[in-house]
């Protein structure tokens, strides 16, 4: 019997929650690999840049010589960001603006839905088949501007929380606390259908 490979995707090692999306990325049907340096990207099919601190995360790319490598990675290959990683990848970033990845033509707002209410549980409709989904969000921020060629799979209260734009796909929510593995296998099934374009 012949088993067909499992996926190599990476995990931004680096902060913040990476071991949670490396299970969820197993149970989606990947083989995840945690990415501490920038040679590890040599040979994955793509990469998730995880939730946690933005800035902290942002420091280390730069002390390590990882900013400009991680970019190149990024700008061609299935890449999945949720909460900080969406701030790293988006074109700008306000409240305070920060240097980032700009592959993701979107405006997105850090820490927008302020202190008192930082976390909050939602269960709405999607794009995605399969029903209600349910997503946290966690010292959230706000995608307040998309550009054209963006796709929104769901909102909140008006605004994107799940978007996609051509390889990459990004998510305010932490759909890796969540048992429900849709968003997860949505990303698996682009990295299958990009390494079956090379
Ligand atoms: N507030 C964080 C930041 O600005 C993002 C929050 C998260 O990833 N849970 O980087």
């Amino acid at each position: 019997m012949t088993q067909t490979k499992l996926p190599r995707i990476g995990v931004l090692a680096i902060q913040g929650n990476y071991a949670s999306h490396a299970q969820a990325l197993t149970e989606a049907g990947a083989s995840p690999v945690e990415v501490r340096k920038p040679e590890q990207l040599a040979g994955l099919g793509g990469l998730v840049l995880p939730g946690g601190e933005s800035t902290t995360m942002l420091k280390f790319l730069e002390k390590h010589s990882f900013f400009e490598v991680l970019q190149k990675f990024c700008g061609s290959n299935p890449v999945f960001g949720t909460c900080a990683g969406v701030i790293l990848l988006a074109r700008e970033v306000l409240n305070p603006t920060q240097r980032s990845l700009g592959l993701l033509d979107a405006t997105i707002e850090r820490n927008a839905y302020g202190r008192q209410i930082d976390s909050v549980i939602v269960t709405a409709e999607t794009a995605l088949a399969g029903g209600p989904l349910e997503m946290v969000f966690i010292r959230s921020p706000r995608i307040s501007q998309i550009g054209p060629g963006v796709e929104v799979l769901a909102t909140r209260d008006g605004f994107p929380v799940l978007i996609r734009q051509g390889r990459i796909l990004a998510a305010t929510f932490h759909p890796e606390l969540s048992q429900d593995r849709r968003v997860h296998r949505l990303f698996v099934e682009s990295v299958t259908a990009a390494s079956a374009d090379h």
